[in-house]
Protein backbone atom coordinates (compact mmCIF):
# COMPACT_ATOMS: atom_id res chain seq x y z
CA UNK A 1 0.00 0.00 0.00
CA UNK A 2 1.34 3.27 -0.67
CA UNK A 3 2.92 5.70 1.99
CA UNK A 4 1.21 8.33 3.72
CA UNK A 5 1.96 12.14 3.54
CA UNK A 6 0.55 15.06 5.38
CA UNK A 7 1.87 17.90 3.64
CA UNK A 8 1.42 21.45 5.51
CA UNK A 9 2.27 24.58 3.63
CA UNK A 10 1.59 24.94 -0.52
CA UNK A 11 3.59 28.44 -1.14
CA UNK A 12 5.61 28.69 -3.70
CA UNK A 13 7.83 26.02 -2.42
CA UNK A 14 5.19 23.82 -0.98
CA UNK A 15 2.69 23.25 -3.80
CA UNK A 16 5.35 21.96 -6.33
CA UNK A 17 6.57 19.69 -3.50
CA UNK A 18 3.66 17.99 -2.49
CA UNK A 19 2.63 17.86 -6.71
CA UNK A 20 6.16 15.59 -7.03
CA UNK A 21 4.82 13.51 -4.01
CA UNK A 22 1.60 12.86 -5.70
CA UNK A 23 3.04 12.06 -8.43
CA UNK A 24 5.71 9.61 -7.54
CA UNK A 25 2.32 8.12 -6.44
CA UNK A 26 2.38 9.24 -2.07
CA UNK A 27 -1.19 9.49 -0.48
CA UNK A 28 -1.05 12.83 0.27
CA UNK A 29 -3.46 15.21 2.56
CA UNK A 30 -2.58 19.12 2.02
CA UNK A 31 -3.38 21.88 4.58
CA UNK A 32 -2.95 25.34 3.35
CA UNK A 33 -4.35 28.49 5.88
CA UNK A 34 -5.56 30.12 2.51
CA UNK A 35 -7.79 27.50 1.01
CA UNK A 36 -8.22 28.80 -2.40
CA UNK A 37 -4.06 27.57 -2.63
CA UNK A 38 -5.28 23.54 -2.01
CA UNK A 39 -7.12 23.64 -5.49
CA UNK A 40 -4.47 22.64 -7.52
CA UNK A 41 -3.72 19.73 -5.34
CA UNK A 42 -7.11 18.74 -4.83
CA UNK A 43 -7.29 18.71 -8.76
CA UNK A 44 -3.96 16.52 -8.60
CA UNK A 45 -5.94 13.99 -6.19
CA UNK A 46 -4.67 15.00 -3.11
CA UNK A 47 -7.11 15.28 0.18
CA UNK A 48 -7.28 18.53 1.66
CA UNK A 49 -7.18 18.64 5.35
CA UNK A 50 -8.75 21.34 7.38
CA UNK A 51 -6.23 21.43 10.33
CA UNK A 52 -2.41 20.38 10.57
CA UNK A 53 -3.62 17.86 13.03
CA UNK A 54 -6.51 16.54 10.22
CA UNK A 55 -3.42 16.39 7.98
CA UNK A 56 -1.19 14.32 10.16
CA UNK A 57 -3.50 11.76 11.35
CA UNK A 58 -2.36 7.99 10.29
CA UNK A 59 0.27 9.67 8.04
CA UNK A 60 3.84 7.99 7.14
CA UNK A 61 5.44 11.34 7.05
CA UNK A 62 4.50 14.91 7.76
CA UNK A 63 6.15 17.63 5.75
CA UNK A 64 5.75 20.71 6.71
CA UNK A 65 7.17 24.43 4.50
CA UNK A 66 5.58 27.40 5.93
CA UNK A 67 7.22 30.35 6.44
CA UNK A 68 9.27 30.99 9.39
CA UNK A 69 9.30 29.89 13.25
CA UNK A 70 6.05 31.26 14.61
CA UNK A 71 4.32 29.49 11.74
CA UNK A 72 6.30 26.22 12.30
CA UNK A 73 5.67 26.57 16.05
CA UNK A 74 1.41 27.11 14.78
CA UNK A 75 1.09 23.98 12.58
CA UNK A 76 3.13 21.74 14.32
CA UNK A 77 3.28 22.36 18.11
CA UNK A 78 -0.11 24.47 18.26
CA UNK A 79 -3.73 23.39 18.91
CA UNK A 80 -4.38 22.26 15.62
CA UNK A 81 -0.90 21.11 15.04
CA UNK A 82 0.53 17.50 13.61
CA UNK A 83 1.76 16.76 17.32
CA UNK A 84 -2.03 16.58 18.22
CA UNK A 85 -2.50 13.68 16.39
CA UNK A 86 0.70 12.40 15.52
CA UNK A 87 1.00 8.20 15.53
CA UNK A 88 4.10 6.82 16.75
CA UNK A 89 6.53 6.37 14.27
CA UNK A 90 5.60 8.89 11.84
CA UNK A 91 8.55 11.52 10.38
CA UNK A 92 8.28 14.98 10.56
CA UNK A 93 10.19 16.79 7.95
CA UNK A 94 10.45 20.51 8.67
CA UNK A 95 11.98 21.99 5.31
CA UNK A 96 10.93 25.72 6.30
CA UNK A 97 13.91 27.90 6.90
CA UNK A 98 13.86 28.84 11.28
CA UNK A 99 15.02 29.16 14.10
CA UNK A 100 17.56 26.01 14.79
CA UNK A 101 16.60 26.90 18.51
CA UNK A 102 13.03 26.66 17.83
CA UNK A 103 13.64 23.65 15.52
CA UNK A 104 15.15 21.99 18.49
CA UNK A 105 11.88 22.44 20.80
CA UNK A 106 9.92 20.97 17.74
CA UNK A 107 12.09 18.10 17.93
CA UNK A 108 12.22 17.69 21.14
CA UNK A 109 8.14 17.60 21.78
CA UNK A 110 7.98 15.66 18.52
CA UNK A 111 9.82 12.57 20.59
CA UNK A 112 7.73 12.97 23.14
CA UNK A 113 5.27 11.56 20.93
CA UNK A 114 7.41 8.84 19.82
CA UNK A 115 8.00 10.29 16.49
CA UNK A 116 10.89 11.35 14.53
CA UNK A 117 12.24 15.10 13.35
CA UNK A 118 14.23 16.20 10.89
CA UNK A 119 15.51 19.49 10.25
CA UNK A 120 15.19 19.87 6.64
CA UNK A 121 15.48 23.02 5.01
CA UNK A 122 16.14 23.54 1.26
CA UNK A 123 17.85 25.40 -1.40
CA UNK A 124 17.21 25.47 -5.56
CA UNK A 125 14.38 27.80 -5.32
CA UNK A 126 11.23 27.34 -7.41
CA UNK A 127 12.67 26.10 -10.31
CA UNK A 128 14.60 23.49 -7.69
CA UNK A 129 11.01 22.16 -5.68
CA UNK A 130 9.30 21.90 -9.39
CA UNK A 131 11.81 19.73 -11.03
CA UNK A 132 12.35 17.69 -7.70
CA UNK A 133 16.15 18.99 -7.56
CA UNK A 134 16.44 20.46 -4.54
CA UNK A 135 19.35 20.25 -2.38
CA UNK A 136 18.28 19.38 1.16
CA UNK A 137 20.46 20.47 4.49
CA UNK A 138 19.44 17.90 7.40
CA UNK A 139 19.68 17.52 10.93
CA UNK A 140 18.68 15.00 13.46
CA UNK A 141 18.98 11.33 13.41
CA UNK A 142 21.08 9.44 11.15
CA UNK A 143 18.69 6.54 11.53
CA UNK A 144 15.38 9.13 10.48
CA UNK A 145 17.37 10.78 7.56
CA UNK A 146 17.99 6.91 6.45
CA UNK A 147 14.41 6.36 7.29
CA UNK A 148 13.24 9.26 5.24
CA UNK A 149 15.70 9.12 1.89
CA UNK A 150 12.91 7.32 -0.76
CA UNK A 151 10.25 10.63 0.19
CA UNK A 152 13.37 12.93 -0.25
CA UNK A 153 14.92 11.70 -3.24
CA UNK A 154 11.39 12.39 -4.96
CA UNK A 155 11.65 16.18 -3.87
CA UNK A 156 15.89 16.31 -4.25
CA UNK A 157 18.89 15.97 -5.78
CA UNK A 158 21.28 16.02 -3.24
CA UNK A 159 20.87 15.57 0.34
CA UNK A 160 23.60 16.36 2.65
CA UNK A 161 23.59 14.98 6.86
CA UNK A 162 24.96 17.69 8.37
CA UNK A 163 24.46 16.13 12.44
CA UNK A 164 21.93 16.60 15.01
CA UNK A 165 18.61 18.46 15.80
CA UNK A 166 19.12 21.94 14.51
CA UNK A 167 22.42 21.39 12.32
CA UNK A 168 20.61 21.64 8.81
CA UNK A 169 19.41 25.22 9.97
CA UNK A 170 23.02 25.88 10.95
CA UNK A 171 24.24 25.33 7.45
CA UNK A 172 21.13 26.59 5.65
CA UNK A 173 21.53 29.79 7.67
CA UNK A 174 25.51 29.76 6.68
CA UNK A 175 24.58 29.49 3.15
CA UNK A 176 21.92 32.36 2.99
CA UNK A 177 24.22 34.58 4.59
CA UNK A 178 26.63 34.16 1.71
CA UNK A 179 24.11 34.29 -0.87
CA UNK A 180 22.67 37.27 0.49
CA UNK A 181 26.14 38.99 0.46
CA UNK A 182 26.68 38.01 -2.89
CA UNK A 183 23.89 39.33 -4.66
CA UNK A 184 23.55 42.58 -2.78
CA UNK A 185 27.52 43.11 -3.66
CA UNK A 186 26.83 42.15 -7.23
CA UNK A 187 24.33 44.73 -7.64
CA UNK A 188 26.41 47.21 -5.57
CA UNK A 189 28.77 46.67 -8.02
CA UNK A 190 26.29 47.10 -11.29
CA UNK A 191 24.82 50.11 -9.86
CA UNK A 192 28.44 51.52 -9.59
CA UNK A 193 29.47 50.59 -13.18
CA UNK A 194 26.19 51.88 -15.00
CA UNK A 195 26.42 54.91 -13.19
CA UNK A 196 29.78 55.35 -14.18
CA UNK A 197 28.85 54.75 -17.82
CA UNK A 198 29.96 51.01 -17.63
CA UNK A 199 26.43 49.45 -20.33
CA UNK A 200 25.39 46.54 -17.66
CA UNK A 201 25.71 44.33 -20.72
CA UNK A 202 29.54 45.43 -21.10
CA UNK A 203 29.99 44.81 -17.25
CA UNK A 204 28.63 41.34 -17.39
CA UNK A 205 31.01 40.25 -20.00
CA UNK A 206 33.37 41.31 -17.58
CA UNK A 207 32.55 39.14 -14.82
CA UNK A 208 31.66 36.50 -16.33
CA UNK A 209 35.22 36.31 -17.47
CA UNK A 210 36.90 36.99 -14.49
CA UNK A 211 36.78 35.42 -10.82
CA UNK A 212 33.88 37.45 -9.68
CA UNK A 213 31.32 34.84 -11.99
CA UNK A 214 29.19 32.94 -10.24
CA UNK A 215 26.46 30.67 -11.12
CA UNK A 216 23.86 32.29 -8.52
CA UNK A 217 24.48 35.83 -9.97
CA UNK A 218 24.45 34.42 -13.66
CA UNK A 219 20.80 33.17 -12.84
CA UNK A 220 19.54 36.02 -11.55
CA UNK A 221 21.82 38.99 -13.90
CA UNK A 222 18.51 38.47 -16.83
CA UNK A 223 16.06 38.95 -14.35
CA UNK A 224 17.78 42.03 -12.67
CA UNK A 225 18.78 44.03 -16.14
CA UNK A 226 14.70 43.54 -17.47
CA UNK A 227 13.79 44.75 -13.84
CA UNK A 228 11.92 41.32 -13.59
CA UNK A 229 11.41 40.93 -9.87
CA UNK A 230 8.44 38.00 -9.75
CA UNK A 231 9.07 36.46 -6.66
CA UNK A 232 10.89 33.11 -6.70
CA UNK A 233 12.66 33.75 -3.00
CA UNK A 234 10.91 36.98 -1.61
CA UNK A 235 12.69 39.55 -0.38
CA UNK A 236 10.95 39.49 2.88
CA UNK A 237 12.01 35.61 3.32
CA UNK A 238 16.08 36.52 2.96
CA UNK A 239 15.91 39.30 5.23
CA UNK A 240 14.45 36.69 7.70
CA UNK A 241 16.99 34.37 7.13
CA UNK A 242 19.86 36.74 7.44
CA UNK A 243 18.19 38.05 10.93
CA UNK A 244 18.28 34.27 11.90
CA UNK A 245 22.05 34.15 11.21
CA UNK A 246 23.01 37.25 12.63
CA UNK A 247 21.04 35.72 15.97
CA UNK A 248 22.80 32.42 15.60
CA UNK A 249 26.10 34.54 15.38
CA UNK A 250 25.33 36.58 18.55
CA UNK A 251 24.52 33.53 20.62
CA UNK A 252 27.96 32.45 19.54
CA UNK A 253 29.83 35.56 19.89
CA UNK A 254 30.44 35.57 16.40
CA UNK A 255 31.69 38.76 14.47
CA UNK A 256 29.62 38.53 11.23
CA UNK A 257 30.11 42.49 9.97
CA UNK A 258 29.30 42.08 6.45
CA UNK A 259 26.40 40.27 6.90
CA UNK A 260 24.81 42.53 9.92
CA UNK A 261 25.46 45.62 6.94
CA UNK A 262 24.08 43.28 4.39
CA UNK A 263 20.91 42.63 6.55
CA UNK A 264 20.00 46.55 6.89
CA UNK A 265 20.24 46.57 3.61
CA UNK A 266 17.32 43.88 2.95
CA UNK A 267 15.22 45.60 5.58
CA UNK A 268 15.92 48.81 4.10
CA UNK A 269 14.30 47.29 1.05
CA UNK A 270 11.58 45.64 2.67
CA UNK A 271 11.02 48.76 4.42
CA UNK A 272 10.17 50.21 1.23
CA UNK A 273 7.50 47.62 0.71
CA UNK A 274 9.56 45.20 -1.32
CA UNK A 275 9.08 42.68 0.57
CA UNK A 276 6.82 40.20 -1.43
CA UNK A 277 9.46 40.98 -4.82
CA UNK A 278 11.78 38.90 -5.47
CA UNK A 279 14.98 39.27 -3.38
CA UNK A 280 17.39 40.70 -6.47
CA UNK A 281 14.93 43.25 -6.07
CA UNK A 282 17.16 45.04 -3.13
CA UNK A 283 18.95 46.29 -6.36
CA UNK A 284 15.98 48.83 -6.54
CA UNK A 285 16.96 49.97 -3.36
CA UNK A 286 20.19 50.91 -3.76
CA UNK A 287 19.79 52.13 -7.70
CA UNK A 288 17.16 54.60 -5.67
CA UNK A 289 19.85 56.31 -3.50
CA UNK A 290 22.08 56.41 -6.47
CA UNK A 291 19.68 57.81 -9.19
CA UNK A 292 20.56 55.06 -12.09
CA UNK A 293 18.98 52.11 -13.39
CA UNK A 294 20.63 48.56 -13.84
CA UNK A 295 18.56 47.64 -17.36
CA UNK A 296 19.15 45.77 -20.48
CA UNK A 297 17.57 45.14 -23.31
CA UNK A 298 20.02 43.12 -24.46
P1 LIG B 1 5.46 31.49 0.71
O1 LIG B 1 5.17 31.31 -0.73
O2 LIG B 1 5.28 32.83 1.33
O3 LIG B 1 4.55 30.43 1.51
C1 LIG B 1 4.47 30.46 2.90
C2 LIG B 1 3.52 29.37 3.36
O4 LIG B 1 3.45 29.41 4.79
C3 LIG B 1 2.08 29.54 2.85
O5 LIG B 1 1.55 28.27 2.57
C4 LIG B 1 1.40 30.18 4.06
O6 LIG B 1 0.00 29.97 4.11
C5 LIG B 1 2.08 29.42 5.17
N1 LIG B 1 1.92 30.07 6.48
C6 LIG B 1 2.48 31.21 6.90
N2 LIG B 1 2.12 31.47 8.18
C7 LIG B 1 1.30 30.44 8.56
C8 LIG B 1 0.62 30.13 9.76
N3 LIG B 1 0.71 30.92 10.83
N4 LIG B 1 -0.13 29.00 9.79
C9 LIG B 1 -0.22 28.20 8.70
N5 LIG B 1 0.41 28.44 7.54
C10 LIG B 1 1.17 29.55 7.48
O7 LIG B 1 6.94 31.03 1.08
P2 LIG B 1 7.95 30.03 0.33
O8 LIG B 1 8.78 30.80 -0.61
O9 LIG B 1 7.24 28.82 -0.14
O10 LIG B 1 8.91 29.67 1.57
C11 LIG B 1 8.51 28.79 2.60
C12 LIG B 1 9.72 28.50 3.47
O11 LIG B 1 10.76 27.93 2.67
C13 LIG B 1 10.32 29.76 4.13
O12 LIG B 1 10.82 29.43 5.40
C14 LIG B 1 11.47 30.12 3.19
O13 LIG B 1 12.49 30.85 3.83
C15 LIG B 1 11.94 28.73 2.76
N6 LIG B 1 12.63 28.68 1.45
C16 LIG B 1 12.10 29.31 0.36
C17 LIG B 1 12.78 29.25 -0.85
C18 LIG B 1 12.28 29.96 -2.10
O14 LIG B 1 13.07 30.06 -3.06
N7 LIG B 1 11.05 30.44 -2.16
C19 LIG B 1 13.97 28.52 -0.96
C20 LIG B 1 14.46 27.87 0.17
C21 LIG B 1 13.79 27.95 1.37
P3 LIG B 1 -1.02 31.00 3.40
O15 LIG B 1 -1.03 30.63 1.95
O16 LIG B 1 -2.30 30.75 4.07
O17 LIG B 1 -0.48 32.38 3.65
Amino acid sequence: MAESVGFIGLGIMGEPMALNLVKAGYKVTVFNRNLEKTQTLKKAGARVASTPAEAAQNADYVMSIVSDSAASEEVIGGKDGVLQTIKPGTIVIDSATISPVVSRKLACATAGKKASFLDAPVTGSKHGAEKGELTFMIGGERETFDRAMPLLKVLGKKHIYCGTYGAGLSAKLAQNAIQSTMVEIFCEGFVLATKSGVRPEVMMEIVQNSMARAALTDFKAPFIFKGDFTPYFPLKWMHKDVTLAMEAAFAQDIPMPVTAAVKEVYASARAQGKGDLDYAAVITFLEELAGVKVRSTE
